[in-house]
């Protein structure tokens, strides 16, 4: 079963949301539209993974984007696969171009036919993680299980070569269709050895009881206040700021298209970037261009729920 599906992850969600939202001018503009298109191939790459992984969901217990704590410090798995004897925890890579691991200098680099890059190297980096999962199941009463990490390549054209030992990056290094299959040898062999059997199910559930979300503070990471924010309803044709209000939708000025629900998602954008609750003065001025009477009925229709006390709008 599949316990834990893999959402668009926070930090992508209010890159994506701020980006349109800020002035040109915005000092770390550059760097937010360049973490947002590596955190955009992280996630295209573990939906990648997830498609094959998703095949043992039938039989095993599969967790996707698991962020849990130990000894005061976050942890992130971007998947664990329960199976029979052992827990098998997955972290993908989504290169394109040609890969090289060297054994010796423990290094990751990548050619994409003209320039050369480096990055750090996966194998220490699913150590790590399995380290921290090892101690967190010892803490939880399920140190018996054994683990096995996987760094799974998700483009099936990324090119993987080796400078070293050919065996240690191949115990660790799989093609994305594989992984299913590495997976049940791995857990096969922990049976052999005489691991004992797992309640996959309850251990799962367990996990995701403990589980919570990966976030960053666009303030701390990027210097971006609520105050940077641009108001408007975002047309969703041409992506222009500042549509306005006509009978029972939205009108764009540049394009003439006509939306019914655009203010839906500037709504989604208030409540990531701006604050967790909206009044009804703050949607006047966050979508622009509408009365009170219609703030009301647009706040009244969109899913939200009144809070009494505080007068304000909250998701639901
Ligand atoms: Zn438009």
């Amino acid at each position: 079963m599949n316990l834990k599906q893999r959402p668009k992850p926070r930090p992508l969600q209010k890159l994506d949301a701020a980006i349109p939202r800020l002035s040109p001018t915005f000092p770390n503009l550059g760097r937010m539209q360049e973490d947002a298109r590596k955190h955009q191939q992280g996630y295209s790459g573990e939906k990648k993974i997830d498609y094959f992984l998703d095949n043992l969901a039938p039989i095993h217990t599969i967790l996707h984007d698991v962020y849990l704590r130990e000894n005061n410090k976050n942890f992130q798995m971007d998947s664990l696969a329960i199976a029979n004897h052992s827990i098998s925890l997955i972290d993908s890579k989504n290169y394109n171009g040609t890969i090289t691991f060297n054994t010796t200098l423990r290094q990751l680099t990548r050619s994409d036919g003209k320039v050369e890059s480096g990055f750090g190297y996966p194998i220490t980096q699913v150590n790590n993680q399995n380290f921290h999962l090892q101690n967190w199941l010892n803490q939880h009463n399920l140190g018996h299980i054994p683990i096995k990490s996987f760094v799974a390549i998700a483009d099936p054209s990324t090119v993987v070569k080796v400078e070293g030992s050919q065996e240690e990056i191949s115990n660790y290094v799989v093609h994305a269709a594989e992984l299913p299959v590495r997976i049940l040898n791995a857990d096969r062999q922990f049976g052999k050895k005489g691991a004992r059997k797992l309640s996959d199910y309850q251990i799962g559930k367990t996990i995701l009881s403990k589980c919570s979300e990966f976030d960053i503070d666009l303030f701390k990471k990027y210097g971006v206040r609520p105050a940077d924010i641009l108001p408007g309803v975002i047309c969703p044709d041409c992506g222009w700021r500042g549509m306005e209000r006509v009978y029972n939708g939205w009108h764009c000025r540049k394009c003439h298209c006509f939306s019914r629900h655009a203010h839906l998602k500037a709504l989604d954008d208030y409540f990531l970037l701006v604050k967790d609750s909206i009044t009804n003065k703050a949607c006047m001025w966050f979508l622009g261009s509408i009365n009170r009477g219609t703030a009301t009925r647009i706040l009244k229709t969109s899913g939200l729920v009144y809070n009494n006390e505080h007068r304000c709008w909250q998701k639901a």
